[in-house]
Protein backbone atom coordinates (compact mmCIF):
# COMPACT_ATOMS: atom_id res chain seq x y z
CA UNK A 1 0.00 0.00 0.00
CA UNK A 2 1.59 3.73 -0.90
CA UNK A 3 1.82 6.01 1.81
CA UNK A 4 -0.99 8.30 0.22
CA UNK A 5 -3.75 5.39 0.35
CA UNK A 6 -4.05 5.17 4.22
CA UNK A 7 -3.24 9.05 4.81
CA UNK A 8 -6.51 9.53 2.75
CA UNK A 9 -8.44 6.78 4.76
CA UNK A 10 -7.45 8.43 7.65
CA UNK A 11 -8.44 11.75 6.72
CA UNK A 12 -11.53 9.89 5.93
CA UNK A 13 -12.03 8.27 9.21
CA UNK A 14 -11.40 11.29 10.97
CA UNK A 15 -13.99 13.03 9.14
CA UNK A 16 -16.87 10.74 9.67
CA UNK A 17 -16.00 9.78 13.02
CA UNK A 18 -15.75 13.79 13.99
CA UNK A 19 -19.34 13.82 12.50
CA UNK A 20 -21.28 10.42 13.75
CA UNK A 21 -23.51 11.56 16.48
CA UNK A 22 -22.90 9.07 19.58
CA UNK A 23 -20.31 5.92 19.61
CA UNK A 24 -22.78 3.69 17.96
CA UNK A 25 -23.13 6.23 15.16
CA UNK A 26 -18.82 6.43 15.08
CA UNK A 27 -18.69 2.63 14.46
CA UNK A 28 -21.09 2.63 12.20
CA UNK A 29 -19.65 5.37 9.57
CA UNK A 30 -16.64 2.95 9.63
CA UNK A 31 -18.65 0.23 8.70
CA UNK A 32 -20.06 2.25 6.37
CA UNK A 33 -16.64 3.46 4.54
CA UNK A 34 -14.66 1.54 1.84
CA UNK A 35 -12.64 -0.39 4.49
CA UNK A 36 -13.20 -4.37 3.84
CA UNK A 37 -11.73 -6.24 7.06
CA UNK A 38 -11.93 -4.68 10.40
CA UNK A 39 -10.69 -6.27 13.53
CA UNK A 40 -11.17 -5.19 17.19
CA UNK A 41 -9.02 -6.01 19.84
CA UNK A 42 -10.06 -6.32 23.37
CA UNK A 43 -8.04 -7.19 26.56
CA UNK A 44 -11.94 -6.83 28.05
CA UNK A 45 -11.37 -3.18 30.16
CA UNK A 46 -13.96 -1.03 30.19
CA UNK A 47 -12.91 0.60 26.91
CA UNK A 48 -13.00 -2.16 24.88
CA UNK A 49 -15.74 -3.91 26.32
CA UNK A 50 -18.02 -0.65 25.50
CA UNK A 51 -16.37 -0.61 22.24
CA UNK A 52 -17.61 -4.34 21.69
CA UNK A 53 -21.29 -3.18 22.57
CA UNK A 54 -21.32 -1.05 20.34
CA UNK A 55 -19.82 -2.73 17.18
CA UNK A 56 -22.32 -5.67 17.63
CA UNK A 57 -24.91 -2.78 17.62
CA UNK A 58 -23.11 -1.10 14.54
CA UNK A 59 -23.16 -4.75 13.18
CA UNK A 60 -27.13 -5.06 13.34
CA UNK A 61 -27.38 -1.38 11.93
CA UNK A 62 -25.16 -2.32 8.58
CA UNK A 63 -25.30 -6.24 8.21
CA UNK A 64 -21.46 -5.45 8.17
CA UNK A 65 -18.91 -7.76 9.95
CA UNK A 66 -16.22 -6.62 12.85
CA UNK A 67 -13.78 -9.34 13.75
CA UNK A 68 -13.21 -9.44 17.28
CA UNK A 69 -9.93 -10.68 18.98
CA UNK A 70 -7.67 -11.02 22.20
CA UNK A 71 -4.62 -11.97 23.06
CA UNK A 72 -4.54 -14.02 25.88
CA UNK A 73 -0.88 -13.82 27.60
CA UNK A 74 -1.02 -16.79 29.68
CA UNK A 75 -0.65 -14.53 32.31
CA UNK A 76 -4.48 -12.85 32.67
CA UNK A 77 -6.42 -12.60 35.68
CA UNK A 78 -9.13 -15.27 36.09
CA UNK A 79 -11.36 -12.18 36.14
CA UNK A 80 -10.23 -11.31 33.34
CA UNK A 81 -11.57 -14.71 31.69
CA UNK A 82 -14.80 -14.35 33.24
CA UNK A 83 -16.28 -11.11 31.42
CA UNK A 84 -14.55 -12.45 28.39
CA UNK A 85 -17.24 -15.31 28.62
CA UNK A 86 -19.80 -12.94 29.78
CA UNK A 87 -19.20 -11.15 27.02
CA UNK A 88 -19.57 -13.72 24.38
CA UNK A 89 -22.82 -15.30 26.24
CA UNK A 90 -24.16 -11.57 26.32
CA UNK A 91 -23.49 -10.63 22.89
CA UNK A 92 -23.31 -14.41 21.17
CA UNK A 93 -20.08 -13.83 19.95
CA UNK A 94 -17.09 -15.90 19.59
CA UNK A 95 -13.86 -13.84 20.34
CA UNK A 96 -11.02 -15.41 18.44
CA UNK A 97 -7.69 -15.74 21.09
CA UNK A 98 -4.32 -15.69 19.55
CA UNK A 99 -1.96 -16.99 22.14
CA UNK A 100 1.69 -16.92 22.40
CA UNK A 101 4.08 -18.99 19.65
CA UNK A 102 5.01 -21.60 22.28
CA UNK A 103 8.33 -22.06 21.06
CA UNK A 104 8.73 -18.15 21.50
CA UNK A 105 7.46 -18.68 24.99
CA UNK A 106 9.68 -21.65 25.99
CA UNK A 107 12.64 -19.48 24.83
CA UNK A 108 11.29 -16.45 26.81
CA UNK A 109 11.47 -18.09 30.24
CA UNK A 110 14.63 -20.08 29.45
CA UNK A 111 15.87 -16.87 28.32
CA UNK A 112 14.97 -14.83 31.34
CA UNK A 113 13.01 -17.17 33.94
CA UNK A 114 9.58 -16.77 34.86
CA UNK A 115 9.80 -13.51 36.44
CA UNK A 116 12.90 -12.03 34.26
CA UNK A 117 10.02 -8.79 33.38
CA UNK A 118 10.33 -7.16 36.59
CA UNK A 119 14.55 -7.67 36.35
CA UNK A 120 14.81 -4.79 33.23
CA UNK A 121 12.88 -2.60 31.24
CA UNK A 122 14.46 -4.85 28.33
CA UNK A 123 13.31 -7.83 29.35
CA UNK A 124 9.89 -6.54 30.68
CA UNK A 125 9.56 -5.47 26.62
CA UNK A 126 10.95 -8.66 25.42
CA UNK A 127 7.97 -10.55 27.50
CA UNK A 128 5.44 -8.17 26.11
CA UNK A 129 7.00 -8.85 22.83
CA UNK A 130 6.47 -12.76 22.36
CA UNK A 131 3.06 -12.98 24.91
CA UNK A 132 1.30 -9.75 23.36
CA UNK A 133 3.10 -8.18 20.48
CA UNK A 134 4.34 -11.10 18.28
CA UNK A 135 0.08 -12.47 18.93
CA UNK A 136 -1.65 -8.85 18.00
CA UNK A 137 1.03 -9.00 14.59
CA UNK A 138 -1.18 -12.34 13.57
CA UNK A 139 -4.56 -10.75 14.85
CA UNK A 140 -3.94 -7.87 12.56
CA UNK A 141 -2.72 -9.29 9.47
CA UNK A 142 -4.44 -8.42 5.91
CA UNK A 143 -6.64 -6.63 8.14
CA UNK A 144 -8.02 -2.89 7.20
CA UNK A 145 -8.80 -1.15 10.03
CA UNK A 146 -7.78 -2.04 13.98
CA UNK A 147 -10.28 -0.58 16.36
CA UNK A 148 -9.16 0.19 19.79
CA UNK A 149 -10.48 1.15 22.75
CA UNK A 150 -7.24 4.38 23.46
CA UNK A 151 -8.11 7.30 24.92
CA UNK A 152 -6.24 10.53 24.76
CA UNK A 153 -6.90 11.19 28.73
CA UNK A 154 -5.32 7.96 29.57
CA UNK A 155 -2.13 9.03 29.99
CA UNK A 156 0.30 11.82 29.37
CA UNK A 157 1.74 9.01 26.51
CA UNK A 158 -1.55 8.90 25.00
CA UNK A 159 -2.12 12.39 24.87
CA UNK A 160 -2.60 13.04 21.18
CA UNK A 161 -4.40 10.15 20.02
CA UNK A 162 -6.22 10.53 17.29
CA UNK A 163 -9.42 9.01 15.65
CA UNK A 164 -7.35 7.42 13.17
CA UNK A 165 -3.39 7.41 12.16
CA UNK A 166 -1.52 4.73 10.20
CA UNK A 167 0.24 2.54 12.25
CA UNK A 168 3.18 1.42 10.02
CA UNK A 169 4.52 -1.49 12.29
CA UNK A 170 1.18 -3.31 11.81
CA UNK A 171 0.39 -2.30 8.64
CA UNK A 172 -2.76 -1.36 9.28
CA UNK A 173 -5.11 2.26 9.93
CA UNK A 174 -5.54 2.17 13.45
CA UNK A 175 -8.97 3.90 14.97
CA UNK A 176 -9.56 4.88 18.09
CA UNK A 177 -12.96 5.83 18.37
CA UNK A 178 -13.31 7.00 22.12
CA UNK A 179 -10.40 9.13 21.87
CA UNK A 180 -12.40 12.00 22.91
CA UNK A 181 -13.67 10.14 25.80
CA UNK A 182 -13.59 10.41 29.56
CA UNK A 183 -13.36 7.11 31.52
CA UNK A 184 -16.66 8.58 33.35
CA UNK A 185 -18.00 9.07 30.10
CA UNK A 186 -16.93 5.21 29.14
CA UNK A 187 -18.68 4.34 32.61
CA UNK A 188 -21.60 5.90 31.94
CA UNK A 189 -22.42 4.37 28.35
CA UNK A 190 -21.12 0.92 30.29
CA UNK A 191 -24.36 1.55 32.80
CA UNK A 192 -26.68 2.83 31.10
CA UNK A 193 -26.46 -0.23 28.85
CA UNK A 194 -25.94 -2.84 31.06
CA UNK A 195 -22.46 -3.88 29.55
CA UNK A 196 -20.50 -6.78 31.51
CA UNK A 197 -17.48 -5.20 33.11
CA UNK A 198 -14.47 -6.86 34.94
CA UNK A 199 -14.91 -7.16 38.41
CA UNK A 200 -11.60 -5.73 39.22
CA UNK A 201 -12.55 -2.37 38.33
CA UNK A 202 -14.53 -1.87 41.17
CA UNK A 203 -11.57 -2.94 43.65
CA UNK A 204 -9.36 -0.27 42.49
CA UNK A 205 -7.68 -1.86 39.14
CA UNK A 206 -8.60 0.87 36.61
CA UNK A 207 -6.17 -0.46 33.02
CA UNK A 208 -6.64 -4.34 33.65
CA UNK A 209 -3.41 -6.25 31.84
CA UNK A 210 -1.43 -9.29 32.69
CA UNK A 211 -2.16 -9.86 36.79
CA UNK A 212 1.74 -9.59 37.83
CA UNK A 213 2.13 -6.70 35.81
CA UNK A 214 -1.56 -4.99 37.18
CA UNK A 215 -2.09 -3.40 40.56
CA UNK A 216 -5.14 -1.36 42.48
CA UNK A 217 -4.48 2.57 42.08
CA UNK A 218 -5.32 4.58 45.00
CA UNK A 219 -8.11 7.67 44.53
CA UNK A 220 -5.59 10.20 43.16
CA UNK A 221 -3.08 8.26 41.24
CA UNK A 222 -3.76 8.03 37.78
CA UNK A 223 -5.69 5.51 35.53
CA UNK A 224 -2.57 3.79 34.53
CA UNK A 225 -0.56 3.79 37.67
CA UNK A 226 -0.96 0.18 38.43
CA UNK A 227 0.29 -0.86 35.04
CA UNK A 228 4.54 -1.81 35.58
CA UNK A 229 4.29 0.83 38.32
CA UNK A 230 8.33 -0.32 38.80
CA UNK A 231 9.06 1.27 36.00
CA UNK A 232 9.30 5.82 34.75
CA UNK A 233 6.18 6.63 33.79
CA UNK A 234 7.56 7.67 30.37
CA UNK A 235 8.59 4.30 29.29
CA UNK A 236 4.98 2.49 30.39
CA UNK A 237 3.68 1.01 26.87
CA UNK A 238 3.77 -2.51 26.08
CA UNK A 239 4.47 -1.75 22.28
CA UNK A 240 0.91 -2.17 21.23
CA UNK A 241 0.19 1.58 21.43
CA UNK A 242 3.48 2.92 21.52
CA UNK A 243 4.49 3.50 17.48
CA UNK A 244 4.51 7.20 16.78
CA UNK A 245 2.80 8.07 13.70
CA UNK A 246 4.66 9.40 10.46
CA UNK A 247 4.65 13.33 10.35
CA UNK A 248 2.98 12.74 7.13
CA UNK A 249 -0.16 11.71 9.41
CA UNK A 250 0.73 14.57 12.35
CA UNK A 251 -1.97 16.42 10.93
CA UNK A 252 -4.64 13.47 11.34
CA UNK A 253 -5.49 14.29 15.01
CA UNK A 254 -8.28 15.12 17.55
CA UNK A 255 -10.48 18.23 16.33
CA UNK A 256 -8.24 18.59 12.96
CA UNK A 257 -9.72 18.21 9.90
S1 LIG B 1 2.36 -7.23 30.85
FE1 LIG B 1 3.93 -8.31 32.12
S2 LIG B 1 3.47 -10.52 32.05
FE2 LIG B 1 2.26 -9.45 30.44
S3 LIG B 1 3.46 -9.69 28.61
FE3 LIG B 1 4.06 -7.71 29.47
S4 LIG B 1 5.77 -8.10 30.90
FE4 LIG B 1 4.87 -10.09 30.34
Amino acid sequence: MTAEIPRLLCVDIQDRVAAADGLVARLVALLHGPAARVVLTTSFGLEDQVLTHAAVEAMKQTGRTIEFATLDTGRLFPQTHDVWAATERRYRLRIACLSPDAADLAGLVAAQGIGGYRESVDNRKTCCAVRKIEPLRRALHGADLWITGLRSDQSQARATTPFAAWDADFGVVKVSPLADWSRDEVAQFAQDNRVPVNVLHAHGFLSIGCAPCTRAVAPDEPERAGRWWWEDESRKECGLHSHPMPPAFASVALGAT
